[in-house]
């Protein structure tokens, strides 16, 4: 019983999102008749049988939806799923979905918040100059090839002027995130950022420069270490940041060794 009405409140909250994500901004009620069926679904009131008729509306599958992404077995499948996902209202305005890259077998996985105009384009996640920023902290801060991590976002479609995504498209597009971090199966992920830590962490109240490089835990069980976005590192570079940035990725490459 539980189960079946935290399913009902799921659904009705994506519904809800759908809606909004469309343009509208209230919610379709029985309170007027029906005037032409074709236009609408006609609806039976089982208390006085009076017809009413609601707006056509093309609704996504959801259940389908997300029984598939349930389903899904590889990075490919979610991606397939994703391929035309409107489930938010970022995907007015994207060029491109950017789902990810890398290693699908890595170890490590880097996950900011969302795609700027570069990743938009192309398509890939990190290819700005926050991108170039990320190649340096892996490459020669942590002596590692960046084909060999794995690089995505909690979004996956450019929020616009760069700004953060929102609450309901962050809840729209983190199942797909969640699926991504459950077929790669990392041992360590790095939040870029608040908005990714926060995200992760379920927890919107955290303070990156607070928490950063403290290890926590995803879903209890893979270590999660916070840190600065590389974007907010080209904003506000410091030496001390820099020192910051490089000592939590020292704790990271400590992590991976013991693995
Ligand atoms: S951001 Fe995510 S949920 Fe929103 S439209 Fe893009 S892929 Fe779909």
């Amino acid at each position: 019983m539980d189960n079946e009405l935290s399913d009902i409140i799921e659904e009705l909250r994506r519904y809800l999102n759908y809606l909004k994500s469309i343009g509208m901004e209230e919610i379709p009620v029985a309170n007027f008749r029906m005037q032409n069926a074709e236009c609408g679904v006609e609806i039976k009131n089982s208390v006085n049988q009076t017809s009413h008729s609601y707006p056509k509306i093309q609704k996504p599958e959801l259940r389908i939806q997300d029984s598939k992404l349930t389903e899904a077995k590889s990075l490919e499948d979610i991606q397939k799923e994703m391929s035309d996902c409107r489930m938010c209202k970022l995907w007015s305005a994207r060029k491109n979905i950017v789902f990810g890259s890398g290693n699908p077998h890595a170890k490590l996985i880097f996950v900011g918040e969302g795609p700027g105009e570069e990743e938009d384009i192309q398509g890939l996640p990190f290819v700005g100059r926050a991108g170039r920023k990320l190649t340096e902290i892996i490459e020669k801060g942590m002596k590692l090839d960046r084909k060999d991590v794995y690089i995505c976002n909690v979004v996956k479609c450019r929020p616009p002027e760069n700004r953060e995504p929102e609450i309901d498209e962050v809840r729209a597009c983190k199942p797909f995130l969640e699926k991504q971090i459950e077929i790669i199966k990392p041992a360590v992920i790095v939040a870029l950022g608040r908005p990714a830590t926060a995200t992760l962490l379920n927890n919107k109240k955290v303070t990156i420069s607070r928490i950063r490089g403290i290890w926590h835990e995803y879903k209890l069980v893979i270590k999660l270490m916070p840190t600065y976005h590389p974007a907010y590192l080209l904003r506000y570079y410091t030496l001390e940041h820099r020192k910051q940035i490089y000592e939590d990725m020292k704790k990271v490459v400590e992590e991976l060794n013991k693995k």
